[in-house]
């Protein structure tokens, strides 16, 4: 019977290690003792990070067996083990067109380059489960400061209708504030949601987090949680990513940690993201002149190191 029990034991914590080991998702090559975080003064991250309970795609429910024995020992000596630092994918952040900046056109010659580059079109959403790897080139495209109070401005319809002719995906951030979803706007994020696309908070009232605290530390997770609360209710999804109004870090880590976002967005910094943390500061690239610069800066920037 001790025999027995010993070889349960055994089996389980080898199949918990195989689980481990065999895991689907695979490290960027580089050795996280040289990476570095360079961030500005102005978004930087916090280095103590967030004591609550790190996000895990880990699913350790594993009945152990005989035959999982015989797998765990062929497979242990030869898997690496996954490390926790990821490179962000190239990721662009775009608003509606003005007198200053065409937007539209701007994105259309940002997509030919991204076809012909072969470039793969993620969300932060789908990005959660499955890191980027090696030379591969993914992109995340996102919009901000649509309302949901109010009708999207044309020139961004405009860009969802190229997106969608190119059959990318794309990330919306959206400032919730006001009672009242004007219906088309609702109508047209549940449809986007349906195929893929990924609808962000872009907080409720837009202001600057990082001012806002040096007045109310307290006031970010009302404002967060608020904006959440109204898209899961107009939408019937939660959001799991915070794109930060005018891209600006808070020092309030504890209180975005409690908002429960797993991906928070700003401009500077965040081009690597460690999967450890509570939540992943990433960075993103505005337009830099034309496409073709811009895309070339964001490979740059973004590229595998
Ligand atoms: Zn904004």
């Amino acid at each position: 019977m001790r025999t027995l029990f010993s070889f349960w034991v055994f089996s389980l914590v080898a199949g918990l290690f195989l689980q481990a080991c065999t895991s689907p998702i695979k490290p960027v090559p580089t050795p996280t003792s040289s990476v570095v975080f360079v961030l500005s003064t102005a978004a930087r991250v916090p280095t103590q990070i967030p004591t609550a309970t790190p996000h895990s795609t880990a699913t350790p429910t594993l009945i152990a067996s005989p035959t999982m024995l015989a797998t765990a020992t062929e497979t242990i000596t030869v898997t690496p083990t996954p490390g926790p630092i990821w490179g962000t994918p190239a990721s662009l952040m775009l608003h509606r067109k003005n007198d200053q900046f065409d937007t539209v056109q701007f994105l259309r010659e940002f997509i030919g380059l991204l076809q012909k580059s072969g470039a793969r079109v993620l969300t932060y959403r789908t990005l959660a489960g499955q890191p980027v790897v090696g030379t591969s080139r993914p992109f995340i495209i996102s919009i901000d400061d649509i309302y949901l109070r109010y009708p999207i401005d044309p020139s961004v319809l405009e860009m969802i209708g190229l997106l969608r002719e190119a059959g990318y995906p794309a990330v919306l951030g959206v400032v919730t504030e006001g009672d009242y979803p004007y219906p088309e706007t609702v109508a047209t994020l549940m449809a986007l949601q349906d195929l893929g696309w990924e609808i962000a908070s872009h907080s409720d009232l837009h202001h600057n987090l990082a001012s806002m605290e040096k007045v109310a530390p307290k006031s970010i997770f009302p404002e967060i949680r608020t904006s959440l609360d109204k898209l899961e209710s107009a939408l019937g999804r939660r959001p799991i990513t915070l794109i930060l109004p005018e891209g600006q870090m808070t020092r309030g880590v504890m209180q975005l940690t409690r908002t429960g976002v797993l991906w928070v967005v700003g401009i500077s910094g965040g081009n690597q993201y460690d999967t450890r943390q509570a939540f992943r500061y990433v960075g993103r690239e505005g337009p830099d002149g034309d496409a073709r610069t811009t895309f070339e800066i964001m490979l740059k920037r973004f590229g595998p190191k």
